[in-house]
């Protein structure tokens, strides 16, 4: 199908919904230039998730030498991103929320570009976290990723919280307990939705991927859209192949037009 043909396709769905919850993955965010992490072509982009893997959560907390190396891939990772701004998927979705269809996004993303495009009250929630800031492990407040770094630069040691707890960037390693918090409100605007949006997630990561198959047995219809299949396709009511960014833009534009 051509990318007209997905939108009208998609905003036909929209149109038709009381309210949508946009569940997004790593593809949303692969416009922007973070690569995603299991598509074939994930690793030609200028960054590379196999060359930088992402430290087990064990691994992280069994040494100090372990959290040091885990900090020097964040800020290398941070170098070779740059600056990262919303892309039109994004955007769509910020507009979709502004109008009001869309009730909430919840995101495995850790880039941040949600809350980036959102308006200030949208509904975002970070399941995986946010690579944005850091967090202590012990009593939870917040450090700033540059005044870690400036430390780390001077220093050269895994840093700590005033508390002596340690420091780690805020997002959810594997292995690590997933936020209740955040799970309880993706459970929330699940149940509450009548369509929900897959994007660009290949559905792979549990807990994450149980959502959309409680919003199937909760009576909402499922809509996905992703390049590559995946395991939810046979049971969703639309499933799109198509660009993301070219096919939110065009199905929101549809819906947002004045009538
Ligand atoms: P994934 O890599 O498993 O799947 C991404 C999917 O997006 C792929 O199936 C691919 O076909 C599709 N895709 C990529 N670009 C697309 C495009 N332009 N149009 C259409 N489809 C496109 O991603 P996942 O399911 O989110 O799981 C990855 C895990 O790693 C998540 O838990 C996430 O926290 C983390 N991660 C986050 C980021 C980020 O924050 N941007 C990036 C990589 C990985």
């Amino acid at each position: 199908m051509a990318i007209e043909d997905d939108a009208r396709a998609l905003a036909a769905l929209i149109e038709g919904a009381r309210a949508v919850v946009a569940f997004t993955g790593a593809g949303i965010s692969t416009e922007c230039g973070i690569p995603d992490f299991r598509s074939k072509d994930s690793d030609t982009t200028k960054f590379s998730w196999r060359r930088h893997p992402p430290m087990p959560f064990d691994v992280f907390m069994a040494s100090e030498a372990n959290q040091r190396e885990a900090w020097r891939r964040k800020f290398a990772m941070d170098d070779q991103l740059g600056d990262v701004v919303p892309g039109k998927g994004h955007r769509a979705l910020a507009a979709l929320a502004a109008s009001g269809k869309v009730i909430g996004v919840v995101t495995q993303n850790i880039d941040g570009l949600h809350r980036a495009a959102a308006a200030p009250g949208d509904d975002i929630v970070e399941l995986h976290g946010n690579g944005g800031f850091a967090t202590c492990l012990t009593c939870g407040v917040r450090h700033e990723i540059k005044r870690v770094r400036e430390k780390f630069e001077i220093d050269g040691k895994a840093p700590r919280c005033l508390c002596g707890g340690i420091v780690k960037s805020a997002t959810i390693s594997f292995g690590q307990a997933m936020p209740a918090e955040a799970m309880e409100r993706a459970r929330a605007l699940t149940l509450a939705c009548d369509l929900f949006l897959s994007i660009g997630s290949s559905l792979a990561v549990y807990p994450a991927a149980g959502f959309p198959l409680l919003a199937r047995r909760n009576g909402a219809r499922l809509a996905i859209v992703n390049r590559d299949p995946t395991p939810f396709d046979e049971s969703a009511d639309l499933t799109l192949r198509g660009d993301i960014g070219a096919t939110l833009a065009a199905a929101a534009a549809r819906v947002l037009a004045p009538k």
